[in-house]
């Protein structure tokens, strides 16, 4: 077994307090089951280089189209990019789209990827990987949040706050920050732990400007650490300096 180093065992310190402080905030989470797979893999491809609410107003209007996988696939392609027009880049995001499950029911025979569930993890991620357009973070959200997989998706809330924290070296690409937080936390943490990242990224830690004056992981974050000491006031002049000698 490869030995840890002095940073990351520093940087393993900081999960369990940082874990345990952030449900003191947000509250228990646990995974819940209802989510379709197929609906988690093509709502997140919509979400690439868009709001949530610009994905979820085009995979609705998708929806409402075409209630089908079938009729996805079906749909003549320029048509479908103009019903996903609202999640942006539609021109790349309807034909990746009609690829991705195209070949699941070539490969499956049905528009379904529950076999997933039962998969090693690694060949589960290999699998979905192995699609044109799926990265690392679709995949993992995939895992996550469709099949209830041990599995922690970086997203930019994520990404950003895990390095300010110290809980991801600075500078660390997000693909290459997964791996990293799927050692670091415990598996029955990635799903909360995800979701507790985000919160805090959204609401306190924002990517402007960290409000760390009323967040609760100052005495766990490096970024606090490092902040310079509020500088002393400087004495006022007495009234006679100021006025100058009579
Ligand atoms: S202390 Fe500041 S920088 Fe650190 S996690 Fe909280 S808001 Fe972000």
């Amino acid at each position: 077994m490869a030995r840890q180093t002095s940073d990351e065992k520093r940087r393993k310190a900081k999960v369990k307090p940082v874990f345990e402080t952030l449900r003191g905030v947000y509250g228990d989470l646990e995974w819940q089951p209802g989510s379709d797979p197929m609906d988690v893999l093509v709502s997140c491809i919509l979400s690439q280089n868009t709001s949530d609410t610009n994905r979820d107003r085009g995979y609705y209007a998708m929806k409402a189209k075409y209630p089908t996988w079938q009729d996805v696939v079906d749909a003549p392609t320029p048509e479908l990019a103009e019903v996903l027009r609202p999640a942006g880049l539609s021109n790349q995001k309807a034909p990746r789209i009609q690829r991705v499950l195209e070949r699941i029911y070539d490969e499956r025979g049905a528009y379904n990827i529950d076999h997933l569930a039962d998969m090693p993890l690694d060949e589960a991620r290999a699998y979905l990987t192995s699609f044109n357009g799926i990265g690392p973070k679709t995949a993992a959200i995939v895992l996550c949040f469709g099949l209830g997989r041990p599995s922690f998706p970086v997203d930019t809330h994520v990404h950003r706050v895990g390095q300010r924290i110290g809980l991801l070296p600075n500078g660390i690409s997000a693909d290459n920050a997964h791996p990293v937080m799927e050692s670091l936390f415990p598996v029955e943490w990635h799903y909360a732990g995800h979701i507790y990242l985000i919160r805090l990224g959204r609401d306190t830690c924002t990517a402007r400007i960290p409000h760390c004056e009323r967040c609760a992981l100052t005495a766990y974050c490096d970024y606090f650490a490092a902040l310079e000491p509020a500088k002393p006031k400087s004495k006022p002049k007495s009234a006679s300096s100021k006025r100058g000698k009579s």
